[in-house]
C-alpha cells in the first residue's frame, strides 16, 4: 500500500463496491492500495466465481496487477512470455498471415478467468467481501445523509458512495438516469478448453500462441492459458459466430450449446481448427455431454455521465466502474483490462483529492478514462470486423501485422497510475507528489 496523509480526499467515507467479477475485485485491490479502507463490496452470487473461460491482460493492465504486488501470485497461473502477442492465420489453409510482436514488458498473460479472480480476492481480507447480497434498491436514508443499499434478501447497509461494478446489466447505472438497452452485436461466442494432451504435436505448437483463424464473417480466437509448471495450460477457444439473434432460445445471454453447433460454422476449415473442434468433444465429453458456452454478445453505446452526486449532500454519490460504464466488444481483450485502469484511477483520485468536493473528484476521473474507454469500444468495433473479414483470404490496408500492431500500440503502451499523477497535480495534495516518485 502507497503511504500518504490520511487528512485529505475521500478516504474516510464508507464505500459500497457492488459486483465483486473482475471489475469489482479489481477495484477492492486498487482501494486498498490507494489507501480507502472504509470499503465494503457485495455481490450477488453466492460465492465468488466466473465463467469458465480465459482471459487475456494485456501490458497495460498488467503494470497496474504489478504495481499491487501480484505479479508472482499471477503468473504462477498465467502464460509466460508467449512468443507472439497474436498471429493470424487463413482459416481454410491454416497459412500465417502474419503476427503481431509483444508489446515489450509486462508481457500479455493468459490466465482463466477464475484464477485471476482468486488471485485479486486472495489479498482482500474476508470482513470485506459480501456474498449473496443482490442490490435490490437504492434509496438516501431519513436524514439524507447516506444512501441505504436494499438487498434482495431483506438485508440493508448503508454508503455514502456507491461504485457500481455490476456489469453490462448494471443496476447501478438505471440509478443514473440511463434507460438505453445493450445493442447485440451480430454475433454469438462460443468458448470453451483444448487440452494440449489431445493434440498432435504439430497442432500443440501451433496452439502455445495466441491465434485467430480469420473466416468469413466469423473467426475462431484461441489463448495459451496457464503454464505446465503449475498444471494449468490448456488452449481457451473463443469461437465468433455472425448468427441472427432470432435463432436465440436462451432467456439468459450466456447458455450452452452442443459442439456442433460451432463445428458445423467451421466445417472444411484448417486441420488444426478440425483437432480444436475435435478437443472440444473430448472435453466436454469428461463432463458427461457434448456442450460447451455460448454467449450472445452485446455491448452498450458509450453514456454521457458516468456518476452522479446528491445536491443536498455533496460528499455523497454513485459512480460506475468496468462494463456498468464502458462495456466494449472484446475484440481488443480490453474489457477488463480497462476495468482494472478504471478502478486505480478513481481509487487514487478518491485518496488523493484535495479539497471535500465529490463532483470534481467523479468529473476529474470521467475526464482521465473516458476518451480513451470510448475510442477503445470504437477501435474494439473496428477489429471485430477485421476478424470477421468479408474477404477472409485477403492483406489490405488495415489488414496488415504493422497496420494491426499499431492499432493496438497505444492501448499497450499506456500507464494509467502515470496519467493520473501527472494530469492529478493541480488537484492532489501536494504530498501526493512524494507518492508519485515512488511509481
Ligand atoms: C467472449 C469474451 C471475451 C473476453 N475477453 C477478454 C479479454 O481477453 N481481456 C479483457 O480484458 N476482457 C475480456 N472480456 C471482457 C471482460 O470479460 C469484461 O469486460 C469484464 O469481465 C467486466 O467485468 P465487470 O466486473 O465490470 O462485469 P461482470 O464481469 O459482468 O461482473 C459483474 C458482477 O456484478 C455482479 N452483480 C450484477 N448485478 C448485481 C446486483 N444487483 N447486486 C450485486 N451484484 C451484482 C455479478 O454477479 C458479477 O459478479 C471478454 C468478454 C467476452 C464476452
Amino acid at each position: 500500500m502507497i503511504e500518504t496523509s490520511s487528512n485529505m480526499g475521500f478516504g474516510s467515507k464508507k464505500i459500497a463496491v457492488i459486483g465483486g467479477g473482475l471489475g469489482g475485485m479489481a477495484f477492492v485491490n486498487a482501494a486498498l492500495y490507494a489507501g480507502l479502507e472504509n470499503i465494503q463490496l457485495y455481490e450477488q452470487a453466492p460465492e465468488f466465481t466466473e465463467v469458465g473461460a480465459g482471459v487475456n491482460i494485456t501490458k497495460n493492465a498488467n503494470v497496474v496487477l504489478d504495481a499491487y504486488g501480484l505479479k508472482e501470485a499471477m503468473r504462477e497461473k498465467s502464460s509466460h512470455e508467449p512468443p507472439f502477442y497474436m498471429q493470424y492465420r487463413n482459416y481454410k489453409t491454416g497459412e500465417v498471415f502474419g503476427q503481431i510482436d509483444e508489446f515489450g514488458f509486462p508481457a500479455t498473460r493468459q490466465i482463466h478467468r477464475a484464477h485471476l479472480l482468486d488471485v485479486m480476492r486472495n489479498r482482500v481480507p474476508g470482513s470485506i467481501l459480501n456474498t449473496g447480497k443482490r442490490l435490490a434498491a437504492i434509496e438516501r436514508s431519513k436524514s439524507n445523509k447516506e444512501y441505504i443499499l436494499k438487498f434482495q434478501d431483506g438485508t440493508t447497509a448503508t454508503a455514502d458512495i456507491i461504485i457500481g461494478c455490476d456489469g453490462i446489466k448494471s443496476a447501478v447505472r438505471a440509478h443514473l438516469g440511463f434507460a438505453d438497452q445493450p445493442n447485440y452485436s451480430g454475433q454469438m461466442v462460443y468458448r470453451g478448453y483444448v487440452e494440449y494432451s489431445d493434440l498432435s504435436p504439430e497442432a500443440d505448437l501451433e496452439l502455445r500462441k495466441t491465434v485467430i483463424y480469420r473466416g468469413k464473417q466469423r473467426h475462431v480466437l484461441t489463448l495459451p492459458i496457464g503454464n505446465d509448471l503449475s498444471k494449468t495450460s490448456r488452449v481457451g477457444v473463443i469461437g465468433f459466430m455472425t448468427e441472427p439473434l432470432e435463432d436465440w432460445v436462451s432467456e439468459s445471454w450466456m447458455a450452452k450449446a452442443p459442439v456442433d453447433k460451432l463445428a458445423e460454422q467451421v466445417e472444411g476449415w484448417a486441420p488444426t481448427v478440425q483437432e480444436i473442434i475435435a478437443g472440444l468433444r473430448k472435453n466436454a465429453a469428461r463432463d458427461g455431454n457434448d456442450l460447451i458456452l455460448k454467449q450472445a454478445l452485446y455491448v452498450r453505446d458509450p453514456i454521457p455521465k458516468w456518476y452522479k452526486v446528491e445536491d443536498s449532500q455533496p460528499g455523497s454519490g454513485i459512480i460506475l466502474v468496468g462494463d456498468s460504464a464502458h462495456s466494449t466488444l472484446p475484440h481488443q481483450g480490453q474489457g477488463a483490462c480497462m476495468a482494472i485502469e478504471s478502478g486505480v484511477a478513481l481509487a487514487t483520485i478518491l485518496k488523493n483529492w484535495k479539497s471535500d468536493d465529490l463532483e470534481s473528484a467523479f468529473s476529474f476521473y470521467q475526464t482521465i478514462r473516458k476518451p480513451r474507454t470510448d475510442k477503445i469500444t470504437k477501435t474494439s468495433y473496428e477489429a471485430g470486423k477485421l476478424a470477421s473479414a468479408d474477404t477472409p483470404e485477403l492483406t489490405s490496408e488495415t489488414f496488415n501485422p504493422d497496420a494491426l500492431r499499431e492499432r493496438m500500440k497505444w492501448i499497450m503502451d499506456y500507464d494509467v497510475l502515470k496519467d493520473v499523477y501527472e494530469q492529478g497535480v493541480p488537484y492532489f495534495e501536494t504530498s501526493t507528489t512524494q507518492v508519485q516518485a515512488q511509481l
